[in-house]
């Protein structure tokens, strides 16, 4: 290990960040545990319990190496990357502009992909009072319960239980290209749920200026239906979808094997 990299100081990286206007902060989950030991360290790390010793195979919190290590190797993972700084778990993705900053982020997540580094989604959970003991009694009784956790992120009938805190963004992102009430209810029933969504799913679209401006829409036409195709790539489905924080997709979806491609596209032209 390289005990003598330096690691930033706060004010440097408080420095970097002034350009900037938009912001993301992530917060790596159980930092140092992401990092594997080789053999020799990991018998260096041997715990001694009442059911016997056992050796650690990831990089444990209190070695005096470790800080500098863990900062090493994120500062190596993240290296290249547009205007993202970490500092020991915390990395902020930042721009200029709301679209630059995603942009950076989105090249962030992927590199973090890239590097099986998992992210703490857990702290806004926490936050909200009802959430926070739907979690302790899920944890004492999973059984009797409508939610279940996976990865400290609760889940209610495969949605995502979304916190207080994060609310109001989540439904600004779902009404961001002003789809109306009912695609918008679409959307929430397969991603996200929280109380009263419905509600305020419809009390948006409703003081929406230039949702109202569209209310009428044109006159039903029935619906055709495709025949299945015998062999695949037979048809295919192409179509734009998004945008979502900045990006838009391009999505192909063959008929026959409902085989789908995605490519992810910054700006359509
Ligand atoms: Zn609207």
């Amino acid at each position: 290990m390289n005990v003598n990299y330096s690691i930033k100081k706060i004010d440097e990286v408080l420095n970097s960040l002034r350009d900037c206007k938009h912001f993301f902060k992530l917060d790596l989950f159980k930092a140092y545990l992401h990092l594997q030991t080789d053999e020799e360290s990991s018998i260096i790390q041997t715990i001694s319990t009442h059911r016997g010793t056992y050796k650690m195979n990831r990089l444990s919190f209190g070695i005096k190496t470790a800080p500098a290590e863990f900062n090493r190797v994120i500062d190596q993972i993240l290296n290249g990357l547009s205007k993202t700084i970490a500092h020991f778990d915390d990395i902020v993705a930042r721009g200029k502009t709301k679209d630059q900053c995603s942009k950076n982020l989105f090249a962030c997540l992927e590199k973090l992909r890239e590097y099986d580094l998992h992210l703490n989604f857990n702290k806004e959970t926490e936050k909200d009072q009802e959430l926070a003991q739907i979690k302790q009694e899920i944890l004492s009784s999973p059984i009797n319960s409508d939610y279940i956790l996976d990865r400290c992120i609760l889940f209610r009938n495969n949605r995502i239980v979304i916190p207080k805190t994060l609310q109001s963004t989540v439904l600004n992102e779902l009404h961001s290209t002003h789809i109306r009430i009912t695609k918008m209810k679409q959307l929430e029933g397969r991603y996200c749920i929280w109380k009263n969504i419905d509600k305020d799913i419809e009390n948006l679209v409703k003081s929406c200026k230039d949702c109202s401006s569209v209310k009428h829409s044109p006159a039903k036409t029935p619906l055709h239906h495709w025949d299945l195709p015998i062999n695949n790539w037979d048809r295919i489905h192409i179509d734009y979808a998004g945008p979502f924080q900045g990006f838009h997709c391009l999505i192909v979806v063959d008929a026959k094997s409902r085989c789908v491609e995605i490519n992810v596209i910054a700006k359509l032209t």
